[in-house]
């Protein structure tokens, strides 16, 4: 088994009703690689930074088995940066600074090392980009899982449109699902981003849990209700991660087996919100995550008799 990820790896910015951090290390595929990196190994690290991203990052994740030979370095410019402010309520925030960076020109080259990977995860990113990343596969994935958000749909809409084409599985949250299918109900979305191209759409609800759409069928997933949350910035990047890797891990793609997937991608982010950043995703252990899939199952377990 082996996982391709692709998206930003980033310096952000980052204020919350309970503090601010200043420019901590955050990015879509960032997120992605220290949450799969539990499920499955070698994780393909594929991203672009510039010449202020601390070299010790990158070597904690080839600690974990990440490789970060797709990870281009440009040595004169700066990496991608982003500030966001969240509301009250966690769930919405605005975005303050978006500055491209070195993203501008990335030109991703897969490295040969990288090729018939069997899962691929493509991150937050440049529609166009993550294109040029399934162009360049020689053997198409066995899965391949797209996340996107509202920036792109602004930006780039039909750019984003070709590559739903080609994309099995689509994440977005509900406001996004909702954006890109210009429908209020979120059946009727999932419908119509299914019409899109992608056969299954996960539609997440932040506090609220996430939805898994397939055909006429849907399946909830909780989130796990905390004492305290912190900062929810790389929450979807890390549901990302636990989704995929879990599907990596088991290499099995049936509807049923996503179930436990995003389940699986719920008990992930709810660690990664207990702290800024990528704090608490680098402290936890295999026990840890055993622990939390318990209380998942725990949260939705009960008896009916149907009348
Ligand atoms: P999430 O909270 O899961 O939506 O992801 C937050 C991460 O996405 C942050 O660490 C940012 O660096 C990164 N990010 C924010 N805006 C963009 C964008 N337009 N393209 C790619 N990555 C982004």
């Amino acid at each position: 088994m082996s996982l391709i990820v692709v998206g930003t790896m980033a310096f952000d910015t980052i204020e919350t009703p309970f503090g601010k951090a200043e420019k901590i290390i955050g990015g879509s595929a960032t997120y992605v690689a220290w949450c799969a990196s539990n499920f499955v190994k070698p994780v393909y690290q594929v991203s672009i930074v510039g010449n202020d991203f601390p070299k010790e990052e990158l070597e904690q994740l080839n600690a974990r088995g990440v490789e970060t030979e797709g990870v281009e370095i440009i040595m004169d410019k700066k990496s991608f940066f982003w500030a966001g402010k969240y509301h009250l309520d966690m769930n919405s925030r605005d975005t303050l600074v978006t500055d491209l960076n070195v993203l501008a020109d990335f030109d991703p080259k897969i490295p040969e090392s990288y090729q018939g990977a069997e899962f691929l995860m493509l991150g937050n990113l440049v529609p166009k980009i993550q294109q040029a990343v399934i162009e360049q596969l020689r053997v198409r994935p066995k899965l391949i899982v797209l996340d996107t958000m509202n920036f792109w749909m602004e930006d780039a809409l039909d750019d984003l449109k070709e590559v739903l084409k080609r994309v099995d599985v689509l994440m977005v949250n509900d406001s996004e699902a909702r954006q890109l299918s210009d429908e209020f109900s979120l059946v009727k979305a999932a419908r119509k981003i299914m019409a899109m191209g992608p056969k299954y759409v996960i539609i997440k609800k932040g506090e609220h849990g996430a939805l898994l759409f397939y055909k006429d069928q849907v399946f909830f997933a909780p989130a796990l209700p905390l004492e305290d949350v912190f900062d929810p910035t790389g929450a979807g990047d890390t549901f990302a991660g636990g989704f995929i890797g879990h599907l990596a891990k088991t290499k099995d793609i049936s509807f049923n087996n996503m179930k436990t997937a995003i389940i699986v991608g719920s008990a992930m982010a709810s660690f990664c919100v207990e702290k800024f950043g990528t704090e608490r995703l680098k402290e936890i252990t295999k026990e840890d995550i055993d622990k939390r899939l318990a209380q998942f199952r725990e949260l939705v377990n009960f008896d009916i008799e149907l009348v």
